[in-house]
């Protein structure tokens, strides 16, 4: 009765758990500094690796921001955001995962002692966006054009855009062996937009500088039958044809069932079936292919069948392999043998089997649409492998990035002390609580620098007191952090560029990420739409986890 007279108002289920006000947006700050400072060290060529390893057993040792990101499996609600824009940053422009992360951790970090003082968030996230919108618009001005060169030069300017993000990286001691290989295979893509027309073949064994790019497509030989020795393994200029059949004697179907009425007709029925794989192999073989490949099983009647006549066959290519080999030698996948035209048939200058370490690969070269490329990565471990097949690609999307839009700015943090620069001179003539806004931003940009000289070792605050003097002196806008003495340098005179993009995306996606992150003051935890999930992934991992697993579906994502 008492309840009646004084009635309570039950806005939220009972076991919600809310936390609000500048206590959470603190705390928020918090969480994401502590992100920051899990991948801050393997910022720049003196960075360090990450060794990250699962409940499976699987390690992974990385430089890349993104990849480390995901391996956390943050459950931090407002850290995760960081984790988010690292992906984002990655699939955007492919480098800068380290940088775009330590930018939104740094705005937030300068962000903290205002919010603390009772700055009302909103104030800080206009200014902010203020001072970004104009960093970019600086950083467009101050870009260099690559644009109307030779190809030769361009294609210098290229690798020295590669070369720098390689630089940081676990391949990094042999970056120019790697960024002209780099180059070479984008710029035989040409234009096209499919990232997955540059293959990467992985084989332990071997050291980096056995590495090797094929002007055409390689793979991996696949299963195979007896006879297959017996084909010859070596074509110039052969005809080929790709297939999405089976080449194969069926065996029954399970549940097929046929009467037959006099023991004779059994005969027939056999027959007929090898009549049917016959016919199919002769249309092969007629069609004048040299080269066979199927996307399915080509079983060991058809084996012996094309090395009695000198043809190659492989069965049970890859997709993505098969398609390549369809882009660079023109030739159409075909899904019967009925009516093969010259047309579908593909072309190349060589087709070899050779031996690569111990595995054996189907190369096709000197392709006349030239429009695929696959590199050949050799090195020691698995681990050692895996982070060089990510840091090329790193490298790659760079260079098709530069090639794209080719703009670069100066790297080594010489970018960012120069709109560091230009937003403190902006600051001084804004009156007004903003002044402090812009420059608490300002500040926050000579994280990258500052980070350079920590992790390889220099006094960050000498460094960083030169690098001030410089680039207000008016005439030292490139000038960044010289990872070999210890001092300053001229970034562009010493080649380390980067294309614009990663700077203009690192930017503007963490201010966004960190005005995301000012702009929360109240996190609401509702118990119901929580068990909810951790049921269904509960029950989606029934009889591996059991509840133990609660909650942990959908998450731990791993990047490719
Ligand atoms: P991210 O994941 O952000 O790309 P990296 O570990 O690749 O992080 O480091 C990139 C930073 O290292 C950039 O700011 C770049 O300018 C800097 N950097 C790369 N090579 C050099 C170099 N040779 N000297 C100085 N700075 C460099
Ligand atoms: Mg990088």
């Amino acid at each position: 009765m008492a309840s009646m007279l004084q009635p309570q108002i039950i806005l939220l289920k009972e076991g919600t758990d809310t936390a609000q006000g500048k206590g959470q947006l603190i705390s928020n700050i918090n969480a994401c500094t502590a992100v920051a400072d899990a991948v801050r060290t393997t910022l720049g060529p003196r960075g360090m690796d990450k060794l990250v390893h699962d409940e499976k057993g699987n390690t992974t040792i990385s430089n890349d921001g993104a990849t480390i990101m995901n391996l956390l499996d943050i459950v931090h609600p407002a850290a995760k955001i960081l984790a988010d824009i690292a992906r984002s940053q990655d699939s955007e422009v492919g480098d800068g995962t380290t940088t775009v992360v330590l930018l939104a951790a740094e705005f937030l970090k300068e962000a903290k002692p205002f919010v603390e003082d009772g700055v009302h968030p909103h104030n800080l996230i206009r200014s902010y966006r203020t001072a970004s919108t104009m960093a970019l618009k600086k950083i467009e001005e101050l870009a260099v054009s690559i644009e109307g060169k030779s190809l030769d030069e361009k294609k210098q300017l290229l690798s020295k855009c590669a070369a720098t993000t390689l630089s940081s990286k676990l391949i990094g001691g042999e970056k120019e062996f790697f960024a002209s290989m780099v180059v070479d295979a984008v710029i035989a893509i040409g234009n096209d937009d499919r990232l997955n027309l540059i293959g990467i073949k992985k084989v332990p064994g071997g050291t980096m500088r056995d590495s090797f790019l094929v002007k055409g497509v390689a793979f991996k030989k696949t299963f195979s039958y007896a006879g297959f020795e017996q084909q010859p393994k070596k074509f110039l200029s052969p005809k080929i044809l790709l297939l999405n059949i089976e080449l194969e004697l069926k065996s029954e179907k399970e549940n097929a069932e046929i009467r037959l009425s006099d023991p004779l007709q059994y005969q027939s029925i056999v027959d007929a079936e090898w009549n049917i794989i016959y016919d199919k192999l002769d249309k092969c073989v007629k069609s004048g292919a040299k080269i066979v490949l199927s996307r399915l099983a080509i079983g060991d009647l058809a084996t012996q069948y094309f090395a009695d006549r000198d043809i190659f066959c492989a069965g049970r290519v890859a997709e993505e392999d098969l398609k390549r080999v369809a882009a660079a030698t023109g030739a159409a996948v075909q899904t019967t043998v009925n009516n093969i035209i010259d047309e579908v048939l593909g072309s190349c200058e060589v087709f070899e089997e050779r031996q690569v370490g111990n595995e054996r690969f189907n190369i096709f070269s000197g392709c006349p649409s030239g429009q695929t490329a696959t590199i050949v990565l050799r090195g020691g471990a698995d681990q050692f492998i895996e982070e060089a097949e990510r840091s090329l690609h790193d490298a790659i999307m760079i260079v098709r990035r530069a090639m794209k839009n080719s703009t670069v700015v100066p790297g080594g943090g010489a970018i960012d002390m120069e709109i560091s620069k230009y937003l403190r001179q902006h600051a001084r003539t804004i009156a007004g609580k903003s002044q402090l806004f812009i420059n608490a931003f300002a500040k926050a940009l000579e994280v990258i620098p500052r980070q350079l000289c920590d992790n390889a070792g220099f006094d960050a605050t000498d460094v960083l007191n030169k690098l001030r003097q410089k680039h207000a002196s008016g005439e030292g806008a490139n000038y960044g952090v010289d990872i070999n003495t210890g001092g300053i340098a001229d970034s562009f005179a010493n080649f380390v560029w980067e294309p614009a993009v990663v700077k203009i995306n690192a930017i503007n996606a963490a201010t966004e990420a960190a005005c995301l992150i000012l702009s929360v003051d109240e996190t609401v935890k509702n118990p119901k739409s929580e068990s909810a999930q951790g049921e269904a992934a509960a029950n989606a991992m029934a009889g591996r986890g059991g509840p133990a697993m609660r909650g942990r579906g959908g998450r731990g994502m791993r990047r490719r």
